[in-house]
């Protein structure tokens, strides 16, 4: 069993939120790229429950957790969390920044996300305090232009007096959707998806095409 945070220190603690639909392994390079380049002491993962702006989510929220769960297994600075997944109605970010720092009163915290998360993050719950709670580190994204970004950032910035922290990381070129499909057209994922997490979805049937969505 993992080593858990102890409540009282003065950590710097990295938040990655998503809905691990499922998880692969960008999710998984991007957060230890930046704990090891901001010397942050841990990362959350934390699987959304139901999230209000991905209505077409078909997966169990608990499958895309124990998906999480076993992805962060083998990294002691990475725990996952069931925060979102156990409550009951929409998840917002907001709530659970709040949450976590209520838990880890003394932490500084770190909202990570990619470059496509910040530049829409004008549409989550309570922007400013969102800001206010966490320092956000963006993150690149191949496929989402740097420069578009970085206009979004520095415009963010400006509005809501916040200074958010863009970095460059190396590259991976996946994203859920695209595994999704590769998985629904009976196609590899191998080295895109920890071994873990494709056995799991293999055993869970998951992502497979439903009979009857065939043409
Ligand atoms: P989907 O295609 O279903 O939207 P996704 O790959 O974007 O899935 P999410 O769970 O939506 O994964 O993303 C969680 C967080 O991880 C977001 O902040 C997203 O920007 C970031 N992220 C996902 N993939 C990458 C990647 N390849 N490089 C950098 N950041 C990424
Ligand atoms: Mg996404």
């Amino acid at each position: 069993k993992k080593q858990l945070l102890e409540e009282n220190k003065p950590l710097k603690i990295g938040i990655l939120g998503g809905t691990f639909d499922p998880i692969h392994y960008a999710h998984l390079a991007t957060a230890e790229f930046i704990r090891d380049k901001y010397k942050i002491d841990k990362i959350l993962f934390i699987p959304t429950g139901n999230p209000p702006h991905k209505l077409g989510i078909k997966t169990d929220k608990y499958d895309r957790y124990n998906m999480v769960l076993l992805a962060t297994r083998s990294n002691d600075n990475f725990i996952t969390l069931d925060l979102e997944v156990e409550r009951h109605k929409s998840t917002y970010t907001v709530d659970t920044l709040k949450d976590l720092k209520k838990i880890y009163p003394k932490a500084e915290l770190y909202f990570i996300t990619g470059a496509d998360a910040i530049c829409e993050v004008e549409t989550w719950k309570d922007v400013e305090d969102n800001f206010r709670l966490a320092t956000f580190i963006a993150a690149t994204r191949p496929g989402i232009s740097l420069l578009k970004a970085q206009e979004k950032i520095e415009q963010l910035e400006k509005r809501y007096g916040t200074k958010i922290i863009s970095v460059y990381v190396p590259s991976l070129d996946i994203s859920s959707t695209y595994i999704r499909e590769q998985l629904e057209d009976g196609k590899t994922v191998k080295y895109l998806i920890p071994e873990e997490v494709d056995l799991y979805l293999k055993e869970n049937n998951l992502y497979r095409m439903e009979h009857g969505d065939e043409i």
